[in-house]
């Protein structure tokens, strides 16, 4: 196996890409101070997961993109490439070259790439062990790092041994063994623990469990009582529901019997609040009636009363004028007296016997007129009274009905 190929882009002096081709026989790169031969050395290291900034003579991670110079603006990422080639054995790979690439970003975040895809840190790490090659092997050796190995204590010395005789794969597997059987060490307290606990909890969940068996028993023998009881109950409804049914039938019929009822009452309610109204009507014309009757009656009576007045009135008149006529017999007694006495003057009283004769009949057709009257107003009068009674009659009559 072989490093064939390096391509870095944008790593510290390298701006542009830069793709170093290692074929075989190359073993060298030359350059002046400062050109940049360290920098594909920690180009290498850091592919290889390199995490210490200050071992890639830097201050922080970032420091190792491409920083600018006066004529160039700084990078905003780096990456760089490593192609190893023919490492089927070394490897135990399937593939005859393998490619490993890390790339990091200005604004954080670093990612690895194994053939082009991405994986971890730990995966790199594991494809190198025990190849010489990785961060802490002596493949790759930094500038002035030959006088490290050179006075390494024994126990320096060791870890370089050991990679080199490749069982650092073994003891990194037994490391990590270890800390599992710690792991599964520690789980056996644990469960050890459990066990104590749950043996001592073991009685009480016995008597729980024999509580719940009887709690079991009796809310099974519960639910079939309750069954039993609740069947019953509703067989009793059912026949209460039948008889309340054949119950609520009759009193619908019942009750549309008294609607019908209650409907011809109504009507014939109705129809006498009808005929109360019309009653009402009746009375109050009757009332009228009873009014202008008795108005009349009071008239009547008036005019009767007056008629009365009269009659007295033409009585006395008649009186008067039978007196009158008797002074007028007497005076005519008298005349003829003296005509007899004076027959001579009876030519010169003749005129006079005639005048009184005129005012005889006169008087006397006075007479005839007054006695008519008094006839007229006694005729007039019965009529009154006999109208009176009529009405009385009448009144009563609408007062009864
Ligand atoms: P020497 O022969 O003295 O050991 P060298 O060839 O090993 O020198 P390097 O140490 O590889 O040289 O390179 C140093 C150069 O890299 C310096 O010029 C330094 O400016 C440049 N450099 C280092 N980091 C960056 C960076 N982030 N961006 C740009 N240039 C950088
Ligand atoms: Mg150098």
């Amino acid at each position: 196996m072989y490093l064939k190929e390096i391509v870095i882009n944008g790593f510290k002096s390298f701006a542009d890409r830069t793709r170093i081709d290692l074929r075989p026989g190359i073993t060298a790169i030359v350059g002046p101070n400062g050109c940049g031969k360290s920098n594909i050395v920690d180009a290498i290291r850091w592919v290889l997961g390199e995490q210490s900034a200050k071992a890639l003579r830097g201050g922080n991670m970032q420091d190792v993109i491409f920083s600018g110079t006066d004529k160039r603006k700084p990078l905003p990422l780096c990456e760089v490439e490593l192609v190893f080639s023919d490492c089927e054995a070394q490897l135990g790979t399937a593939f005859n070259e393998v490619s490993i690439a890390r790339r990091v970003i200005r604004d954080g975040g670093s990612d690895y790439f194994l053939n082009g895809k991405p994986c971890r840190l730990k995966d790199v790490q594991r494809l190198f062990m025990d190849t010489g090659i990785g961060r802490e092997s002596y493949s790759f050796m930094m500038q002035g790092q030959i006088d490290r190995i050179l006075s390494a204590n024994p126990a320096e010395r060791r870890v370089l041994f050991e990679e080199a005789a490749g069982i650092t794969r073994y003891k990194t597997q037994r490391r990590e063994a270890l800390g599992k059987l710690a792991l599964v060490d520690q789980n056996l307290a644990r469960i050890t623990d459990v066990i104590e606990e749950v043996s001592r909890q073991i009685g009480t969940l016995k008597r729980q469990a024999s509580k719940a068996l009887r709690y079991k028993r009796l809310k099974h023998r519960l639910t079939h009582l309750d069954l039993a009881w609740q069947t019953r109950q509703y067989d009793k409804r059912r026949a209460d529901i039948i008889t309340y049914e054949a119950r609520a039938t009759d009193l619908r019929a019942t009750v549309n019997a008294l609607h019908d009822a209650l409907r011809e009452r109504e009507e014939r309610l109705a129809t006498a609040k009808a005929e109360r109204t019309s009653l009402y009507e009746k009375l109050q014309e009757n009332q009228q009636l009873a009014y202008n009757l008795r108005s009349e009656k009071e008239n009547a009576e008036g005019q009767a009363k007056f008629a009365d007045v009269r009659a007295q009135d033409l009585r006395e008149r008649t009186t008067q004028v039978s007196t009158e006529l008797e002074s007028l017999d007497a005076r005519t007694g008298e005349l003829e007296s003296r005509l007899a006495g004076q027959n001579e003057t009876k030519a010169a009283h003749a005129g006079e016997v005639e005048t009184s004769d005129e005012a005889y009949r006169i008087r006397q057709r006075e007479l005839d007129t007054a006695n008519a009257r008094i006839t007229d107003a006694e005729t007039s009068l019965r009529q009154h009274r006999q109208d009176l009674l009529m009405s009385e009659g009448e009144i009563t009559r609408h007062r009864s009905a």
